[in-house]
């Protein structure tokens, strides 16, 4: 049985283990994955040099 799947918005975003900070270009580390629900996850980014986190939602 196959569920379909809705077309993903955020294909452009692959997440990743570490990624550059918005503010100071630091490296910011994956701290925290939340499911939303089926098809969506909250990743949590925070700076090891400027200590500030970014969340994004990714299509699973
Ligand atoms: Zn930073």
């Amino acid at each position: 049985m196959q569920i379909p799947r809705p077309t993903p918005t955020c294909t452009r975003f692959q997440p990743t283990i570490e990624m550059a900070c918005s503010k100071c270009g630091g490296q910011m580390r994956l701290v925290l994955i939340q499911p939303q629900d089926r098809s969506f996850e909250l990743l949590t980014y925070q700076c090891g040099l400027c200590d500030s986190g970014e969340s994004f939602l990714i299509a699973v």
